[in-house]
C-alpha cells in the first residue's frame, strides 16, 4: 500500500512538515481550512501576520536545509526583505543601548520582511518543487487508538469523510484541538506550562520617510526589574519602503487601537526614538491588535503519545511574540522530523516519539528565554519566580549590561536568543567570567546612530528622554 502523510494546518510548521516528508511518502496532503491567497496578502486565520515578524538566523538554516533547492531565502531577498546584523541593529535594552558592530556574521542576520511575503513565498516553493499536495478542508479528529493513529476525519464542501494516513502532522497552531482529540482516544496527562503577561500587541505599517530608507531595525525593550507593565516597540523595515511598527504592553500597560494613540504609546516608552520616527511617516492602514501572546508549552514529548502522530509549531508551545522565536521553533521542529526520517522508517516503533523528543529541544530553549523575562512582569498569570530565578535574573542582567560595550558577549548572547546555542551556554566559563568582571565601559547615554541617521532624526524632532 503506498504510504502516506497527511498534515494538519498549511501555514508555515505546515509547510516545512511537508516539505521534510515528501522524499520518504508516496503522498503528502496538506489540509487547510483558510483559502490559501495566490500572492502575498493576508488571510483569515492568521491574524498574527498583522504584526512584526522577524525570521531568526536559526530559522532561515533550518528552511535552507528542508528546501535546499528552491532558496526560499533568496527569493525573499529578491522581493524586498531585508537583512539586520543583530550586532548592528539599534536596540535600547533594559541596561541601556547596545552598542553597534561593523562585524556581520550569517549567524547573527536577521531576516525583516511582512509575514504575508514570508507565508507566500514558503508556500510557493513548497507546492513548486515538491509532489505536495493542498486540500481546503477542516481535520475534525484524529482516526485510530490510544496505540497509533491511522489517519484525520475532515470535513471537506459539507461532507465528512475518514483519511487513512501512516503519519499525522498537527500543525495546526495556537488553536491545536491535539489535546482534545488524544483525549477521544484515551491519551491524557499531557503536560502543560503557562506564564502569561497579558501582553497585547498593536501594530501599524508606515511608509518610509524619504531619507531614512536605510534605517535599520530599531527595538526599545521593556524592563521586567521595574515592577511596572512592560513596554516595548520594534519598527521593522519591511518590503515596498514600509516600516511595521509593532507596540506591546503587559497587563495594566496595554496599547490602545486607536490610531490617535499609537504614536503616543510609543513616545511614552523607555526612550522616545520609535515615536519620534513614526511622527514623520506616513501611517497606510488601520492599528491591528494582537492578544494572543501567551507562553504556552505542551510537553507531548512526556506523554503516552500513540504511534503516528507528531504535533508542531505553534500547536505544541507559544511564546511571548517579542523575542520572535515561534516560526523557528516550527522551523526546527520540521527539520527534527526531516532528520529522523534520515535515520529511520516512518512506520519504525518510537519513530514519532523520537521525532516530538527532538522537537522539544528548540521549545525548550525558547521557552525558556521568553518565560524568564515575562515571570517579572506584574499581575503575571502562572509562575512565581523562585530564588534560582533570581539570581539567573541578576546575572543576565549584568551580562546584558555587559553586552552593551562587548561584542563577544554580545554576539554569545545573540546565539542563545536566536536558539543556535543552548541557554545553558551561558554560564559558559569564558561568558561567566566576562559577565563577573563587568562592563568596561558605561553604555553610550543616546542612540548610536551613524551620521545619516542621526541627520534624519534631528529633522523630525528632539530625543530628550
Ligand atoms: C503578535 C505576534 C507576533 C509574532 N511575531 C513573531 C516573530 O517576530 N517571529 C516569529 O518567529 N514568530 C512570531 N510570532 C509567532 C508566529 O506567528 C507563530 O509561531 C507561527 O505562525 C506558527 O506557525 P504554525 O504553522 O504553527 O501556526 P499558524 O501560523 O497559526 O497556522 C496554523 C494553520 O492551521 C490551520 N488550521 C487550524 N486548524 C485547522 C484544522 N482543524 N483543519 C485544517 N486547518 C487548520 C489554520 O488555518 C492555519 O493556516 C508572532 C505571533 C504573534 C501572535
Amino acid at each position: 500500500m503506498s504510504r502516506r502523510a497527511v498534515v494538519i494546518g498549511g501555514s508555515l510548521a505546515g509547510m516545512l512538515a511537508a516539505a521534510a516528508l515528501f522524499r520518504s511518502m508516496d503522498e503528502v496532503i496538506v489540509l487547510e481550512r483558510d483559502e490559501l491567497p495566490d500572492r502575498p496578502s493576508p488571510r483569515k486565520r492568521i491574524p498574527q501576520a498583522r504584526h512584526a515578524h522577524i525570521l531568526l538566523p536559526s530559522g532561515r538554516d533550518a528552511i535552507r536545509e528542508l528546501l535546499p533547492v528552491a532558496n526560499v531565502h533568496g527569493r525573499l531577498l529578491a522581493s524586498g526583505a531585508r537583512e539586520q546584523s543583530m550586532t548592528d541593529m539599534l536596540g535600547f535594552g533594559p541596561q541601556g543601548w547596545y552598542g553597534r558592530w561593523a562585524t556581520v556574521t550569517e549567524d547573527l542576520l536577521l531576516t525583516c520582511c511582512s509575514r504575508d511575503l514570508l507565508d507566500w513565498t514558503l508556500r510557493d516553493a513548497v507546492l513548486g518543487t515538491t509532489p505536495v499536495r493542498v486540500r481546503r478542508a477542516e481535520a475534525l479528529s484524529l482516526l485510530g487508538t490510544a496505540e497509533r493513529v491511522t489517519g484525520v476525519r475532515v470535513l471537506s464542501e459539507g461532507l465528512q469523510e475518514d483519511l487513512r494516513a501512516d503519519l499525522v502532522v498537527d500543525a495546526s497552531g495556537r488553536g491545536s484541538r491535539a489535546e482534545h482529540w488524544l483525549e477521544a482516544l484515551g491519551v491524557t496527562d499531557i503536560p502543560t506550562d503557562e506564564v502569561d503577561s497579558g501582553l497585547v500587541c498593536a501594530s501599524r505599517v508606515f511608509r518610509v520617510p524619504r531619507g531614512a530608507e536605510d534605517f535599520p531595525l530599531t527595538q526599545i525593550e521593556a524592563d521586567p526589574a521595574t515592577s511596572r507593565p512592560g513596554r516595548s516597540g520594534t519598527l521593522v523595515p519591511i518590503e515596498d519602503g514600509r516600516w511595521l511598527v509593532t507596540l506591546a504592553g503587559t497587563r495594566g500597560g496595554e496599547p490602545s487601537p486607536r490610531p490617535e494613540a499609537f504614536t503616543d504609546f510609543a513616545l511614552g516608552l523607555r526612550h522616545p526614538l520609535i515615536g519620534r520616527l513614526i511622527s514623520a511617516a506616513e501611517p497606510l492602514g488601520e492599528v491591528f491588535l494582537s492578544r494572543s501572546t501567551r507562553n504556552r508549552r505542551r510537553d507531548f514529548e512526556k506523554a503516552a503519545m500513540p504511534e503516528g502522530l507528531v504535533v508542531l509549531g505553534d500547536a505544541v508551545a507559544t511564546f511571548n511574540p517579542v523575542h520572535g522565536q515561534g516560526m523557528s521553533v516550527a522551523a526546527l521542529g520540521a527539520q527534527a522530523l526531516s532528520r529522523q526520517l534520515r535515520q529511520t522508517d516512518v512506520t519504525a516503533p518510537g519513530f514519532a516519539r523520537d521525532v516530538q523528543r527532538a522537537a522539544a529541544r528548540s521549545v525548550s530553549a525558547a521557552y525558556t528565554v521568553s518565560t524568564s523575562q515575562d515571570q517579572w512582569f506584574p499581575e503575571v498569570v502562572g509562575r512565581a519566580p523562585t530564588l534560582s530565578d533570581r539570581l539567573i535574573s541578576q546575572y543576565l542582567g549584568r551580562m546584558a549590561r555587559v553586552a552593551t560595550t562587548s561584542y563577544t558577549v554580545s554576539a554569545a548572547r545573540c546565539k542563545v536568543l536566536t536558539l543556535q546555542a543552548d541557554p545553558s551556554r551561558l554560564l559558559h566559563s569564558e561568558l561567566l567570567m566576562a559577565t563577573l568582571k563587568g562592563p568596561g565601559t558605561e553604555p553610550q547615554a543616546g542612540p548610536p546612530l551613524t551620521f545619516e541617521e542621526s541627520a534624519f532624526v534631528e529633522s523630525v524632532g528632539p530625543l530628550a528622554v
